[in-house]
């Protein structure tokens, strides 16, 4: 057994988590991006897309604007910068346990790389299984880690569902995500309340249909979770 598992107890996987949460996927972590000294290139860029939509960068609203969009990029694309080493590691455990897991409503804000407009949404992970789970507070931040980056909603669903697959070797993996691409809303006429879905399933998901079943009919159950 390596050393990143150990023993399972369930009281203690939270706990194991708060001490994590810091160092492996939080804001301590988000100064860790590529540098370019004080950003001034950054800034400089800012005021140029704001000149060329015809605005004023000198003034007064403006004069802070592209320090702040600087801030809030390094902010949204975050998940760049987080070790996924460092964000599971101590939180799996050898467990027999072989029933599927399944943790739902878990929110996400992404950039869509064409636009650079957000689209967010909910996500639904699930899997089964052999052997070893994951402490449930490490999901949402494995959604987070593939949502704060440039993205798109297919490949993002893909890579979290390949993540779980390659870290934990479950019997099988299954991920819905719905979201509302800002980019087709704020454009498109008549278009409010498009949502769009895209699922990835792996293993037993994709090769037994009954366990298909089962994970779907757990997402149309209503949540009865506090
Ligand atoms: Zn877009």
């Amino acid at each position: 057994m390596s050393d990143d598992r150990s023993s399972f107890d369930p009281g203690m996987i939270d706990d194991l988590d708060d001490d994590l949460d810091e160092d492996a996927g939080g804001p301590a972590r988000s100064d860790q991006g590529p540098e370019d000294g004080d950003g001034a290139a950054f800034r400089a860029a800012v005021r140029h897309i704001l000149e060329e939509i015809g605005e004023d960068p000198s003034r007064e609203g403006l004069e802070k604007t592209p320090a702040r969009v600087r801030r809030m990029y390094r902010e949204l694309t975050r998940g760049y910068h987080v070790d996924p080493d460092r964000l599971i590691n101590n939180a799996l455990f050898d467990v027999a346990y072989s029933e599927m897991v399944v943790v739902r409503g878990i929110e996400f804000y992404s950039l869509c790389e064409h636009h650079l407009l957000p689209f967010y949404g909910t996500a639904a992970v699930a899997y089964i299984p052999d052997g070893r789970v994951i402490g449930l507070s490490k999901i949402p931040r494995i959604v987070e880690m593939f949502a704060r980056r440039l993205q798109v909603q297919e490949r993002m669903t893909a890579q979290i569902a390949e993540f779980l697959m390659e870290r934990l070797h479950p019997q099988g993996v299954g991920v819905v995500m719905e979201a509302t691409h800002l980019c087709t809303v704020m454009r498109g006429v008549g278009k409010q309340g498009t949502v769009m879905t895209t699922s990835h399933v792996l293993g037993i998901f994709r090769s037994n249909e009954k366990t298909r079943a089962e994970f779907l009919a757990h997402l149309q159950r209503p949540p009865t979770g506090v």
